[in-house]
């Protein structure tokens, strides 16, 4: 047994670790057990205290690639940064990306991420041809829109729970290069960020924004714009600085109250946030976090929450919800500096349980603070169910299992698909009985 978490590093627990190498041996007999990617989601959907969890990142070959179609055929333990060095010099780029390309392509499916160009292109499972499920009684389904469907939607969004995804093909989006051309605007409230949103996004591929949420009064709702599209840039391309490492754990986190507002005042003010013409590698604009590996030690030994949750209805609606949520977290003094808000797009996603939906999603980072903290979610988790919405399972470690039912009033649709040797800590604690 070894002790692990997951990139909020919280919880941790005990657990079991096998590395997976080759795709075609059999599952061990390790019961209950759980894929676990590259450990990029937030809570413990990638965690399985007292079970086994089946290391996929030793699945790592390339099978196929056809550089005329962009259809790549990989092992699941594949990472989408892996895949961009293989296909970009051929103007290939996976279709969606989430704010990290250290995810394999397992996690990608199994948590159906979305990406900056959700409102475009959906998320990654409408680029999914098809994968092969591997269950503990030995038996391999190949499973696409229309071979073994049903399978194919339970496991995109299925959250790890119908077996190993073993392999998948994917069709990957054509590129002119590695630049993306755009700007940045400061918005001084939420109206003027969904105006925003509706003028950009029929004309710009991503489109995302940073939102202060340390301030509240004349300032709530403020933020900066960012969008931008794929462009043909004929200037080398500068070389990307390899990534540095945060080199240790802070004993106690300094992400506090005031850190935040002063670092969410002098970034809010920055000359770079009201830029009309900004080009842009793709990395610092789709993957900024990446450049500072283990970057989730900054919050100390007692890790972090992530919420993100997606809140429908009309502009008015959503408006009145994200400021009653900002104007809870402006209160409770915790601020995240890390706040991102983005209007999903109106493609169904294909997942029993993806998170995608309508509607705008806002995601933030809170350090632990016990007590204090949960009191803060739930009070969201509040206003997310008053709402109509929901919170997104990957980025979750404290949600009720009456908010997830709440949530996702489909989640018993999920249970003939489960694999009866799988199991995670994130599903034992949400498929309990609430009444
Ligand atoms: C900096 C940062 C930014 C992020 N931005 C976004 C974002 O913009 N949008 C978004 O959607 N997400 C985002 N995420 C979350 C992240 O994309 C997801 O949590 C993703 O699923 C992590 O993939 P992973 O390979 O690390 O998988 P893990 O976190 O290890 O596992 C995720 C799930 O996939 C399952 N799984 C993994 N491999 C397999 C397999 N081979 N077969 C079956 N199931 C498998 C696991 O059991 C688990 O349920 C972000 C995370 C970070 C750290």
């Amino acid at each position: 047994m070894a002790s692990g978490s997951s990139w909020g590093r919280w919880p941790r627990h005990e657990q079991r670790l096998i590395a997976l190498t080759n795709r075609f041996d059999a599952l061990p007999d390790s019961q209950p057990m759980l894929p676990f990617g590259n450990g990029r989601s937030y809570g413990d959907v990638c965690l399985n205290g007292g079970g086994t969890l089946l290391l996929t990142r030793g699945l790592d070959r390339f099978i196929s690639f056809d550089p005329v179609s962009g259809v790549l055929e990989c092992e699941a333990g594949v990472l989408l940064s892996e895949i961009i060095g293989l296909t970009l010099p051929d103007g290939w780029f996976p279709a969606v990306t989430p704010g990290t390309a250290l995810i394999t392509v397992g996690g990608a499916i199994a948590n159906d991420v979305h990406g900056k160009n959700h409102h475009r292109v959906g998320s990654f499972g409408h680029h999914v041809i098809e994968f092969e499920l591997r269950r503990s009684d030995g038996q391999v389904l190949r499973c696409s829109r229309d071979c073994n469907p049903e399978w194919f939607c339970a496991t995109i969004g299925g959250l790890g729970l119908t077996g190993l995804i073993r392999t998948a093909r994917l069709q990957l989006r054509r590129v002119p290069g590695v630049w993306i051309g755009g700007d940045s605007q400061r918005f001084p409230n939420l109206e003027a960020f969904f105006e925003l949103a509706e003028n950009s996004d029929a004309e710009y591929e991503y489109t995302v924004a940073w939102l202060d949420c340390a301030n509240a009064g004349s300032k709530l709702g403020r933020g900066i714009f960012m969008r931008g599209n794929h462009v043909q840039h004929d200037g080398a391309a500068r070389a990307i600085a390899p990534p540095r490492t945060l080199p240790f754990t802070p004993p106690i986190s300094p992400i506090n109250g005031y850190s935040v507002r002063l670092f969410n005042e002098l970034y809010f003010r920055r000359p770079a946030a009201q830029s009309s013409k900004t080009l842009w590698h793709y990395q610092p604009f789709l993957f900024p976090l990446d450049g500072l590996l283990q970057w989730n030690r900054i919050y100390g030994p007692r890790g972090f929450f992530q919420y993100q949750c997606v809140l429908p209805g009309s502009v008015t609606d959503e408006t009145s919800a994200l400021q009653e949520m900002l104007r809870r977290i402006a209160r409770s003094g915790l601020g995240s500096f890390l706040a991102v808000l983005k209007r999903f797009g109106l493609k169904p996603s294909l997942g029993l349980l993806s998170f995608p939906r309508p509607g705008a999603t806002l995601a933030l980072d809170f350090p632990n603070r016990g007590e204090a903290t949960l009191q803060l979610l739930e009070d969201l988790d509040s206003i997310t169910r008053a709402a109509g919405g929901a919170v997104y399972p990957a980025k979750d470690a404290r949600m009720s299992a009456s908010s997830f039912q709440h949530y996702f009033p489909q989640w018993q649709q999920l249970r003939p698909f489960i694999d009866p040797g799988f199991s995670s800590s994130f599903w034992r604690r949400v498929n309990t009985s609430t009444t």
